[in-house]
């Protein structure tokens, strides 16, 4: 069994990873240990977002590779641990039993070799799902450079895998993190989807059911967020990931060629907002930001993109299109369906989307209701009243969420 020091090593070193919130997995239990919920068994979440019931642990910090952000890099003067796979295995079951944890999220640093790390990673899922038995969710991290059969026997076991693309360009990589290529991180992804759909065609069970998920570290490296936001474009239509990542820099080494400060929760924070209206608004990055802008960080990116097309707006909300609607700030998914639902019946006025919890201080000046219109006539007045709004609930949401609703758009994205 992992001893305390060990077990102290390994989870600290795992903490930097944020891509491990989990969903899509409907694995029901055949006589043996734990279930994969549907909806995602991360249900518990710390104030910054995070989620905290998954045994989130390194099978190494040993790392050969010196990516100069990393407190785990080779010539870091840290203490050092590995474990053996069984010893994860028993420290999963072990906490399982006790009602610790749900699930497993194993990554590692690259112990020894890439393909000696990997082989004893999915050793560790293997024998967790044949030999104990256990059905509860599993996230395994993969090893840059490892072999393409060790990949997709990893695939067989886990309900989710992931690569961390690391940086926004290749110019990046190379500087801080010399041994990954965009090749080495692209590649293994590419032979995940396929690996996926050559399942789904052969009918044979349902491959990494909660899909492919990425990290990718914002702020360490000089790239705007529109090149990051048109990467993860690229990423959700070509590779198909299912989430995007966004971990704020924050510096735990000395380095120079490094920042001396921390990206911020902001820029975190409008990134995953932007990143939603990718996945679930319909936006493309284009409309968002051009490859060398960063976004607004007085208001929401779907304020800013709706004050740079006001030649749209104002819509009347009884007759716009769905998809229109869904572009106004102010109208989020559950707001959009209830007003499409309502208007079926009635002639909707200002008090019902009141009634309807829609965000009206942003709404009102994008919108008519039966005709009339309530917002500010004046762009620049618009303009105001949304970044006096943006900066209450900034304040509010890096204040650790003071009311449900804040953290609910802070977890979500949703706007
Ligand atoms: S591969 Fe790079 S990021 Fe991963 S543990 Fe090693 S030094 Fe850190």
């Amino acid at each position: 069994m992992i001893d305390a020091d060990r077990l102290k090593i390994l989870t600290n070193g795992a903490k930097y990873d944020v891509s491990c919130s989990s969903s899509g997995s409907g694995r029901r239990n055949a006589g043996g240990l734990g279930n994969a919920a549907p909806a995602g068994i991360c249900h518990s979440f710390t104030p910054d977002g995070r989620c905290i019931s998954l045994l989130k642990i390194l099978l190494s910090n040993d790392c050969i590779y010196h990516c100069r952000y990393c407190v785990n890099r080779a010539d870091s003067d840290i203490p050092r641990a590995s474990a053996t796979a069984e010893e994860i295995c028993e420290l999963t079951i072990a906490f399982y039993k006790r009602n610790y944890i749900e699930g497993l999220f194993l990554s590692s640093a690259v112990h020894v070799s890439p393909d000696r790390t990997m082989e004893e990673m999915v050793r560790a899922v293997k024998l967790l799902r044949t030999v104990y038995r256990f059905h509860g969710y599993i996230h395994l991290k993969g090893i840059p450079h490892a072999d393409p059969a060790l990949v997709r026997e990893g695939a067989k076991y886990a309900d989710r895998m992931s690569y961390n693309i690391e940086l926004p360009s290749e110019k990046s990589l190379k500087l801080l993190a010399p041994q990954k290529t965009k090749q080495s991180l692209l590649l293994p992804m590419r032979e995940l989807t396929a690996f996926r759909r050559e399942g789904a065609e052969r009918k044979k069970g349902h491959i990494l059911p909660a899909g492919q998920t990425t990290q990718l570290i914002v702020g360490a490296s000089p790239e705007p967020d529109g090149k990051i936001l048109h990467l993860a474009q690229s990423l959700y239509d070509r590779v198909g990931l299912k989430r995007v990542y966004y971990s704020g820099y924050v510096p735990v080494v000395h380095d120079g060629l490094l920042p001396e400060k921390p990206a911020g929760a902001l820029r975190e924070h409008r990134l995953y907002q932007a990143d939603w209206l990718l996945r679930f608004y319909g936006f493309t990055a284009d409309e968002l930001l051009s490859e060398s802008e960063n976004l607004a960080a007085e208001y929401d990116p779907k304020c800013a993109w709706a004050l740079k097309n006001m030649h749209l707006f104002p819509v009347e909300i009884n007759r716009c299109p769905a998809e229109l609607l869904l572009r106004v700030p102010g109208i989020g998914m559950r707001g959009a369906k209830r007003i499409l639902e309502a208007r079926r019946y009635a002639v909707l006025r200002y008090e019902d989307l009141l009634r309807m919890r829609i965000v009206m201080k942003r709404a009102k000046h994008f919108i008519t209701c039966d005709g009339k219109f309530f917002g500010a006539e004046k762009p620049a007045r618009i303009r105001r009243s949304l970044v006096l709004q943006g900066a209450a609930e900034n304040a509010e949401q890096l204040s650790l969420f003071s009311s449900p609703e804040t953290a609910l758009t802070s977890l979500t994205g949703e706007l």
